[in-house]
């Protein structure tokens, strides 16, 4: 395997750092509001740092995967956050790419590129998370082409979103992972009413949202009817594409900030804190590698491996490692709140945040299960 940058890969890497470092300002995390994370997002396009890997007949740089791996890692350790169409540009995208009629690709790709058009993902539901074939939103046959009603959680971004891109249920009949279909939703159609859930950081980032009585057309309908599951699949394979990648390189930055944090608290020669630390960037190269063999397998196969579930596993517990031990080297400090708490109370946020790691996109015990069963080849439970 090779683990150092090509000639054409260090270029780009330094192209790209330079263009990061003229964009955001070095030292103490920033913070993003809609608006900025919007205009952000456009800036990206237009340096043509959106859609690296997609390909160029569709409006991307039609770049090898490693390409999209220097993106995260620099703009990890650039401080920048995600594209504010994040599920769009890499999830949604691909998928339309795969599936998507001549009339879609046209209607939805270059808004997705651009950041004007932002997707949301409607896939769980409340009964319908780990098990997502128990998806019960249904679609009935209308005039048109669809009536929909039901009710989607946890969808992320769906405040801002103009589309979603929903799995319905269209026969009741089939067996569970039968009669699914994906519809790419309109978000202001009549019927479509969004509530945001608060989480436990205060953020209001994602959402449920009730459909009651909505009209879809039958042009929205996003490959075979019936097959909803197959589409599916394919955006959460993209979730996991260099995802990993940009999750060890956050943790990477992050573990730069906590340094940072605990040398200027004085908190350095504690032997529990430099212990932690030492143990916590042992994990981080374990994962650092295990993602560059996920990137080894999506760039050999076109699909990534299990790597990326042990990968997400070791990412989220590390994670939560690092924000309590920030919260520890903070000691009585990290119940400040606001302006009079260090850096603005960073710490707090992403400890609180990093709960919901263990849950989204895979919880713990299911990821566990994955490595149970298709790496170390243990029977099946169930
Ligand atoms: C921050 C965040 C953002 C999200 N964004 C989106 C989004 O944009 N769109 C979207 O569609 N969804 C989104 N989700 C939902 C996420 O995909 C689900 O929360 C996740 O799949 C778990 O489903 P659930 O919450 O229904 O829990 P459940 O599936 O009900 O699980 C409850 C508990 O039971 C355990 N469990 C369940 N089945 C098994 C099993 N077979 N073996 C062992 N243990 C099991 C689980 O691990 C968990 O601990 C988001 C979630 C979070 C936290």
């Amino acid at each position: 395997m090779r683990l150092g940058d090509s000639q054409d890969e260090g270029e780009f890497r330094t192209r790209l750092r330079d263009w990061l470092s003229g964009q955001i300002p070095a030292g103490v995390p920033q913070e993003w509001d809609s608006e900025r994370l919007r205009a952000w997002s456009k800036s990206l396009y237009q340096a043509g740092y959106a859609g690296l890997s997609w390909p160029v007949e569709h409006g991307g740089r039609g770049l090898p995967a490693a390409y999209q791996a220097i993106y995260a890692e620099e703009s990890a350790l650039a401080g920048a956050p995600d594209h504010v169409n994040v599920i769009g540009l890499n999830m949604v995208g691909p998928t339309i790419i795969k599936y998507g009629t001549q009339a879609q690709l046209a209607e939805f790709l270059p808004g997705i590129l651009s950041g004007e058009t932002i997707f949301c993902q409607g896939f769980s539901e409340p009964d319908a998370g780990s098990d997502l074939a128990s998806v019960r939103t249904r679609a009935r046959a209308h005039p048109k082409g669809y009536q929909v009603d039901g009710e989607k959680v946890w969808s992320s971004y769906a405040h801002l979103a103009d589309y979603c891109l929903l799995l319905v249920r269209t026969d009741p009949e089939a067996v569970k992972h039968h009669g699914l279909t994906c519809l790419l939703m309109d978000m202001r159609a009549p019927g479509v009413q969004v509530r945001p859930l608060r989480e436990l950081s205060g953020d209001t980032d994602f959402n449920q949202v009730i459909l009651t009585d909505v009209v879809v057309g039958a042009d929205s309908v996003l490959g075979p009817v019936g097959q909803g599951w197959r589409v599916a699949m394919t955006t959460l394979a993209h979730e996991r594409g260099t995802f990993g990648i940009t999750l060890t390189s956050r943790l990477s930055a992050e573990l730069d900030r906590l340094v940072q944090t605990v040398l200027t608290l004085g908190a350095g020669s504690d032997p529990l804190v430099r212990k932690e630390i030492a143990e916590l960037h042992v994990q981080l190269q374990g994962l650092r590698f295990t993602g560059y063999r996920a990137l080894a397998e999506l760039q050999r196969t076109g699909e990534p491996g299990a790597e990326s579930s042990i990968l997400k596993l070791g990412w989220s517990l590390a994670n939560q490692r690092l924000t309590a031990l920030a919260l520890r080297v903070l000691g009585p400090d990290a119940a400040f709140d606001g302006p009079q708490a260090f850096w603005s109370g960073y710490w707090q946020q992403q400890h609180l945040r990093s709960r919901t790691n263990s849950i989204e996109g895979g919880t713990s015990e299911i990821l566990r299960g994955i490595v149970a069963e298709r790496v170390l080849g243990l029977p099946r439970t169930r």
